[in-house]
């Protein structure tokens, strides 16, 4: 008998009928004599209708509240879901985060999960229920609803597997796997059998949204093999796993992310001195605001140049804090380009491969392609371009890496 967690996303629970087929999935599996513990997302476009309606109320929620309320779009499903169980005859019971003692931290709109206490689960599943688990939320230390970030589900699923020691566990989304890119923007793109831990964290780092980052961490801290698949058809979809000796020898890259959320800042004309880069930069973190890419470059007349990257959404209040530092620090200018975009190529192959940037960027220099920034990992290259050569530059390096799915 194995032990398996499953994981429904908004558009397989998105309307009555997917709750029933996603039942009835449930129930063959339950029939063949898995354990099983279901996470279900809120119905597609329920957590944006809640988050709508706040909006609507004020401009800057509190989050306190907005925990409260988008919370419940998942409460719903799990309620219909177990209901339509019983119907099949399989014996299921719901939870939300909280009265499964899925505990996290107090951070509302971004909580992590620091512990699950599985006694009520396991309780269940030896009485042979299907226990159905409300996704994306938890409770704090006191008490208070919590939820985990957009896409949050992933990370309620791959913790509840880790918890329990799972035998596997089964992501069901709307696509039937890890695709090397995203197959709604690339049609030639090829569904992986297998990709590993940190090729999918980078992925999902890199703006791949078919998994959330934190589930994948998750999943390579404690080791919880991990299927993304279809609820839609039958396969075997993609399995993220460590790597082995097999993956060793495939292909260099493996797949390419792309991410439209950010925006780019310069700061010119700043001293090339010890404690200016932190200046710049602390008091932009200081402000609780995450900096993605950065590059520094020192001119003839040693004055210096920096460029880094935010979320678009932060564009406004880290551009504002930067003309500050500008000010103080007597800088020339300060720029801002919300026209951008990031592409990354992904692959443990870059490792025992060189010359893999200079194909990348004579792919994109083939299509007249300009390269802003550049930054690398072990198994990563990211560039950031002009957003409106995004999807050529996608298509470019799908085809100049041999990815293009054949026929
Ligand atoms: P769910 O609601 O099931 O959580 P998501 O919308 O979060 O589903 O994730 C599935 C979507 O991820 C797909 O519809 C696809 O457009 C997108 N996606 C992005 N990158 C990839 C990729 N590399 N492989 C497969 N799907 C991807
Ligand atoms: N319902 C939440 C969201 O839309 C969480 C999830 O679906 O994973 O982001
Ligand atoms: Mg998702």
């Amino acid at each position: 008998m194995s032990l398996i967690v499953q994981k429904y996303g908004g558009t397989s629970v998105g309307s009555v009928e997917r709750i029933k087929a996603v039942a009835a999935k449930v129930a063959q599996s339950h029939a063949s004599g898995n354990q099983l513990v279901i996470a279900v997302s809120a119905m597609s476009g329920e957590t944006n209708r809640l988050i709508g309606l706040a909006k609507d109320i004020d401009d800057q929620p509190c989050l306190r509240e907005m925990d409260v309320l988008v919370s419940t779009g998942e409460q719903v499903t799990i309620a219909l879901l177990c209901m339509a169980l019983k119907t099949l005859g399989v014996e299921a019971r719901s939870y939300t985060g909280g009265q499964v003692r899925i505990l996290t931290d107090n951070a509302h709109g971004k909580a992590r999960i620091q512990e699950i206490d599985g006694h009520r689960i396991r309780a269940d599943l030896n009485a042979g229920r299907v226990v159905v688990v409300a996704g994306f939320q938890g409770t704090d230390q006191d008490g208070n609803i919590t939820t985990l970030g957009r896409g949050g589900s992933d990370t309620t699923a791959v913790a509840l597997a880790a918890a329990l020691k799972a035998d596997e566990c089964q992501i069901y989304t709307d696509v039937d796997g890890v695709y090397t890119t995203d197959p709604r923007v690339v049609s030639r793109a090829r569904r992986l059998d297998k990709i590993t831990f940190d090729e999918m964290l980078e992925m999902a780092s890199q703006g791949s949204k078919i998994l959330q980052i934190r589930s994948v961490e998750f999943a390579g801290k404690y080791n919880v093999p991990l299927r993304v698949m279809s609820s839609f058809e039958e396969g075997p979809g993609t399995l993220i796993s460590l790597e082995d000796e097999d993956q060793m020898e495939k292909a260099v890259v493996s797949g390419i992310a792309f991410n439209r959320d950010e925006a780019k800042l310069t700061i010119r004309g700043i001293p090339d001195q010890p404690g200016v880069a932190y200046k710049v930069l602390g008091a932009i973190s200081a402000a609780n605001i995450e900096i993605d890419v950065i590059v520094q470059n020192v001119a003839k007349d040693n004055s210096a140049t920096i460029t880094f990257t935010v979320h678009r959404n932060d564009l406004l209040p880290a551009q504002k804090l930067l003309k500050d530092i500008a000010e103080d620090l007597g800088a020339l200018e300060v720029d801002a380009d919300d026209q951008i975009a990031k592409v990354s190529i992904v692959g443990v192959g870059m490792r025992s491969h060189a010359g893999v940037a200079a194909k990348m960027f004579e792919s994109l220099a083939k299509e007249g392609i300009n390269i802003q920034l550049i930054t690398t990992s072990e198994i990563k290259i990211t560039v950031v371009i002009e957003e409106r050569y995004l999807e050529l530059a996608v298509r470019a390096l799908h085809s100049g890496f041999d990815l293009d799915a054949i026929g």
